[in-house]
């Protein structure tokens, strides 16, 4: 298959930072071929598609989420202790395969409608999520959460390790979807086990492994009592604070902790809606970039921030950056779509592949309309893109070659289907809430 877009804003987010006014790209099955402004080239055979202005940029990369949870999105909003009151227990109860296939479609539809083409995941029964990735044709890193919390699909870290190996089983070798291992923090997987992961991973140095640190003040408690240092400085004793671990949220860290991860190469993703919502504070994020430390941006899941595109993400990111500073300055536009792109596939290790559109990457991008008032005048695409645009500026999405939406139609999930599966899951979940909240002599403590 071979396309030609034409008259298009293309933001490449190259070393560069080339913007090809009047710019055009070339995509020849599942790679970029060529693209430049001006002329575009002959290319016989290939459909011309006119971007009228709009902009064609690299499809985004969401480096944390957990798709599985869309349907508990908006779940006991407000309630202080929700998670032991309503999450835990529903968890317990119905996370399924099927809930976890329900959720991740769910999740894979709102990516693709708001320009993610890059996803990395961590829960359970997370063969189901590399299923729909697969489905959806999302790029896609999956990791089995491994906890010691009673999870719903594992009694002991043996069944854990077992899911996991299952999961490395049925992906290896897939063109888009990767397998992954994820202890679910330090607190909750322990330093015997994360030394286990740790030997795991020296054998497995192609299976990414992923979790949250240093999230919480209860994380940084639970060290200090237990092991009399920083959370981080536990994951580094247990030898898991390795070269390109993924760690999400890393908002209670101080500045030997920063240092320590920078010496060991980990990479970062920042959660800011998540992290505002529940009060937990505000990640160094700049103190981290200038340290070296690469940090991609990620939606966490949708009972955390409950939206799973990125624009979403990018004001409080950039908000809380200048916010922490006192000053306008920290983290400019497009730094924040730097961390959206490019920064972010770093993040995942799969910058060679995609982030970026250049020649040779594979062809993983989306194009944006600019018709809304919103975003005029431009002087600067990448201050459009973080404070003006949209999930539903997105009118196409393109991976490796294959369309995923067109003009806002997706191409392959079904809309309706979808959306009406994963409100029959929450009316389960309303019923169990009530009984809950009845059980417990609790009135109006919801909506
Ligand atoms: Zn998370």
């Amino acid at each position: 298959m071979s396309v030609l877009f034409t008259n298009a804003l293309v933001v490449t987010m190259d070393d560069a930072l080339t913007v090809h006014e009047n710019g055009w790209v070339h995509v020849e099955g599942t790679t970029i071929a060529a693209l430049g402004s001006g002329t575009p080239p002959e290319v016989p055979g290939a459909e011309i598609v006119d971007c009228g202005g709009d902009i064609v940029m690299p499809g985004m990369v969401n480096a944390h989420c957990h798709m599985g949870m869309s349907v508990f999105r908006g779940l006991g909003e407000d309630v202080d202790d929700r998670l032991y009151r309503y999450i835990l227990p529903l968890e317990r109860k119905f996370v399924s395969a099927e809930m976890v296939r329900v959720g991740s479609a769910l999740s894979a539809l709102e990516m693709i409608q708001g320009g993610i083409t890059t996803v990395a995941d961590m829960y359970y029964f997370e063969t189901e999520v590399g299923d729909v990735c697969d489905k959806a044709g999302l790029r896609a890193i999956v990791g089995q959460t491994l906890a010691d919390f009673d999870p719903p699909d594992h009694r002991n870290f043996d069944e854990g390790f077992a899911r996991v190996e299952e999961l490395v089983d049925r992906f290896a070798g897939h063109p888009l979807v990767m397998p992954s291992i994820a202890p679910h923090a330090p607190y909750s997987t322990g330093r015997e086990t994360m030394a286990r992961i740790a030997l795991w991973s020296a054998d497995h140095p192609d299976v990414p492994v992923q979790m949250h640190l240093a999230e919480s003040s209860l994380e940084v408690k639970w060290a200090l009592d237990t092991h009399g240092k920083s959370t981080v400085a536990v994951t580094a004793e247990a030898g898991l604070l390795r070269p390109n671990l993924i760690c999400a949220h890393c908002l209670q860290l101080d500045d030997a902790d920063i240092r320590m991860m920078s010496e060991h190469q980990v990479c970062v993703v920042t959660n800011p809606r998540s992290n505002g919502k529940a009060g937990r504070g505000i990640a160094p994020v700049e103190k981290m970039r200038n340290a070296g430390l690469p940090v991609g941006i990620g939606s966490d899941g949708a009972m955390s921030g409950n939206t799973l595109d990125l624009f979403s993400q990018f004001a409080p990111v950039s908000m809380f950056a200048k916010l922490f500073a006192g000053s306008r300055k920290p983290l400019p536009a497009v730094d924040v779509i730097r961390m959206a792109t490019i920064e972010g596939a770093r993040t995942l290790s799969l910058n060679l592949k995609t982030g970026s559109l250049e020649k040779g990457k594979q062809a993983d991008l989306i194009r944006i309309s600019l018709a809304a008032p919103r975003f005029h005048p431009i002087y600067d695409p990448y201050s459009a893109l973080v404070f003006a645009a949209m999930p539903s500026d997105v009118t196409d999405t393109m991976v490796a070659g294959r369309w995923l939406m067109r003009e806002r139609k997706v191409q392959t999930l079904d809309v309706g289907k979808t959306v009406a599966d994963a409100n029959q899951i929450a009316r389960q979940f309303k019923a169990e809430m009530d009984r809950i909240d009845r059980q417990a002599g609790v009135e109006e403590v919801r909506p």
